[in-house]
């Protein structure tokens, strides 16, 4: 394979997102315990979450919307501003967390970076992840930061239309199945599928055949420049 471009997902692959997600979500139990249990606010709110997904799309912002409304519904209306107030510092808390990159990320990149060029490709809110790309102080390493609404095929076909990238010479490395992976692979690109320790089930896809071409899997960052150095024509 001749590697022209390699795509990097971010919220799970280059830094943590998950673990901010579940513990937002285990403070808003706290909140709306006096109205409902922890397993009826789960399930409350991941529907209206899933409902909302077309309308705000995904990232912080979508998610605090999510859980005011949720916070209507579980408490049949009776939720106060004060904690309507609470809820909103849950996000802003998301919003203004510290980055910690996964492991082996920076030196990865650092390995990678005069071999070969580099770019992000995340799902979520623009301002919050171009915002965490500086924090993260790694916008050195890519050449283009591109937030898309949904990592659908098409939207990856606009990517490498746009940066005049052909499929076969594409490389895409993250940590979900469903936006990662899979469309990237249709497209005849090839895909590292580096697992994170949670991952939302909203992103599982059951039955995904790992034997597909292009498909490979890691445990790590630290594994990507042996793996690139095998499958690549040009090193
Ligand atoms: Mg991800």
């Amino acid at each position: 394979m001749n590697i022209e471009m390699i795509g990097f997902d971010a919220d799970d692959t280059l830094w943590h997102t998950e673990i901010h997600y579940l513990k937002a979500q285990e403070d808003f139990k706290g909140l709306l315990s006096p109205w409902a249990t922890p397993e009826r606010i789960d399930e409350l709110l991941h529907a209206n979450i899933l409902d909302n997904l077309p309308r705000y799309g995904y990232g912080i912002k979508a998610f605090v919307l999510s859980l005011i409304e949720a916070a209507i519904h579980i408490s049949d209306g009776k939720i106060g501003a004060n904690r309507i107030e609470e809820i909103l510092s849950i996000g802003k808390r998301m919003l203004a967390a510290e980055i910690i990159l996964r492991p082996h990320v920076r030196d990865t990149l650092q390995t990678l970076k005069s071999a070969y060029p580099m770019m992000i490709i995340t799902k979520g809110d623009l301002l919050d992840q171009t915002t965490k790309v500086k924090r993260a102080n790694i916008g050195e390493f890519f050449s283009s930061v591109e937030v898309v609404n949904e990592k659908s095929p098409e939207a990856y076909t606009r990517i490498f239309e746009k940066h005049r990238i052909h499929p076969a010479h594409f490389l895409m490395v993250g940590n979900t199945l469903r936006s990662d992976i899979q469309p990237v692979l249709a497209l005849g690109g090839a895909a590292v599928h580096i697992p994170a320790d949670s991952t939302w089930f909203h992103e599982m896809v059951p039955g995904f055949d790992t034997a597909q071409n292009g498909f490979y899997e890691l445990e790590h960052m630290g594994q990507l420049p042996a793996l690139i150095n095998k499958i690549s024509d040009v090193i």
